[in-house]
């Protein structure tokens, strides 16, 4: 009698035990949960922010109807902004009109970028300014072939005076120092120019004008026309400084 009394007794234990553990997987249950839990409420912060936008802003109050209007701006001006800083350009994509050749080009003109001889006279001018793709892309490598008049309007038909040609750098960058040219019978003043791609292949030939210069002189041939006018710029080391980007249509 006294050992079934002993052996209830430690049954009776081992029950409570067995209960007293039972619990335990609860609370795993529920940190578990607890866990999951988490990751979602932070999944949602992003999903909820539009929503709660609109439904909470609205009739609570207005204040977050202002940083909805501030972001929206932000993105679509800041990149065109730093667009125009970096590239100083204002290429539209539109490829440089093609302007007549005329009767005194000559081939094989030699390489320089600075057209003013001794005892050339004229006033000096400076043109920069880029090759460009009809994607406002440079071209680098390719030929810029200047010709043009002296001061006094007369081409060079034997030798090489006022012409040359240069390669643009990695940038599609040219610069051509020479004078402004002299008006000629039936022309306004212009400069000559052709441009080839780094292949050879010819891609534009076209006529620059002087503003201030060709625009004031009527064009019997009919070759000036305000597009091709360069731009001009404040004076830079000296110079009267001018710009022109040429924008050429390539196969590519
Ligand atoms: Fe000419």
């Amino acid at each position: 009698m006294k050992y079934l009394t002993t052996l209830l007794f430690v049954l009776l234990v081992v029950a409570g035990c067995a209960r007293d553990a039972a619990p335990a997987p609860t609370e795993t249950a529920v940190a578990i949960a607890e866990a999951t839990e988490e990751p979602l409420a932070a999944s949602k912060d992003p999903t909820q922010a539009p929503d709660s936008i609109s439904p909470t802003s609205e009739p609570t109050d207005g204040a977050q109807a202002t940083p909805v209007e501030a972001v929206m701006p932000s993105p679509t001006t800041s990149p065109v902004a730093s667009i125009q800083g970096e590239s100083k350009t204002q290429c539209s994509g539109l490829p440089t009109p093609a302007n007549p050749e005329g009767p005194f080009y000559t081939p094989n003109t030699p390489e320089r970028a600075n057209l003013i001889e001794e005892d050339l006279g004229g006033e000096p001018i400076r043109i920069t300014g880029q090759v460009l793709t009809t994607k406002c892309e440079p071209i680098a490598g390719a030929m810029v072939d200047f010709w043009q008049t002296d001061a006094a309007g007369e081409y060079d038909n034997v030798g090489y005076r006022m012409r040359g040609h240069q390669f643009s750098d990695e940038n599609g960058r040219y610069q051509l120092e020479t004078i402004i040219p002299g008006e000629y019978p039936g022309r306004t003043p212009h400069i000559h120019v052709k441009i080839f791609a780094p292949d050879g292949g010819e891609l534009l030939t076209t006529q620059l004008y002087i503003p201030g210069v060709s625009d004031q002189t009527p064009d019997g041939i009919g070759g000036f026309r305000p597009d091709l006018l360069v731009q001009e710029l404040p004076s830079a080391d000296g110079w009267r400084q001018m710009a022109f980007d040429f924008v050429v249509a390539t196969d590519g």
